[in-house]
């Protein structure tokens, strides 16, 4: 069987946050806000920010509906590490928290600016289901399971956790939203200060 990486979308291979803040003029909910002040990557659970989660959604909806989400800067290093684990005949498949009505401009982005690497995206559809306590209906880890995924690289604490308990070795891309977490927590949770610097 083709090894494959799992591979995360928003913030491993695209600076998705940097784009959201700019085009809100760094305020939310009327905040001034820093990218060092997303301490959580779920809005909402950023007290200070007073969101619940419909307000939430709202503010990534009026991005994700705007021209600006063409203009998402790839993430440093990545391409390079995708040509370096296609080359070595590693297949790759993006596991993200986007709905599918965000597919035509994901691909886009993908087909800018990393043509012809990632072969499949699978989208999780995140806060479509607000009566549920779960972020997504199927998780990253029903994802994993489901095709014997042993690697991800992931910058979201909320699903690094999840897929650490269950034995995937999670590679963490240094982020403000995950600064809570320091190597040694979680024995299967490796947080890099870049894409660089994961080893696969
Ligand atoms: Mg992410």
């Amino acid at each position: 069987m083709k090894e494959t990486r799992w591979i995360d979308l928003d913030e491993v291979l695209f600076e998705t946050m940097n784009s959201l803040l700019d085009f809100h003029n760094n305020q939310i909910n009327n905040i001034s806000v820093t990218r060092n002040d997303i301490t959580d990557y779920h809005l909402h659970k950023i007290q200070r920010l007073g969101l619940d989660i419909p307000s939430n959604i709202q503010i990534w909806d009026t991005f994700q509906t705007s021209k600006k989400v063409h203009d998402i800067k790839p993430v440093k290093w990545a391409k390079e590490k995708l040509e370096k684990l296609k080359a070595q005949g590693k297949g790759l498949i993006s596991i993200t928290g986007r709905s599918a009505i965000q597919k035509s401009w994901t691909y886009k982005g993908l087909e800018n600016h990393y043509p012809g690497l990632i072969s499949e995206v699978i989208f999780l559809n995140a806060y479509a289901d607000l009566s549920s306590s779960k972020i997504t209906e199927k998780t990253k880890w029903d994802i994993c399971k489901e095709f014997w995924a042993t690697i991800m690289v992931e910058d979201d604490m909320h699903y690094a956790q999840e897929l650490a308990d269950n034995w995937i070795k999670v590679y963490l891309l240094d982020k403000p939203w995950n600064a809570q977490y320091q190597n040694g927590m979680h024995q299967n949770i490796i947080k890099v200060s870049g894409r660089d610097k994961i080893p696969v």
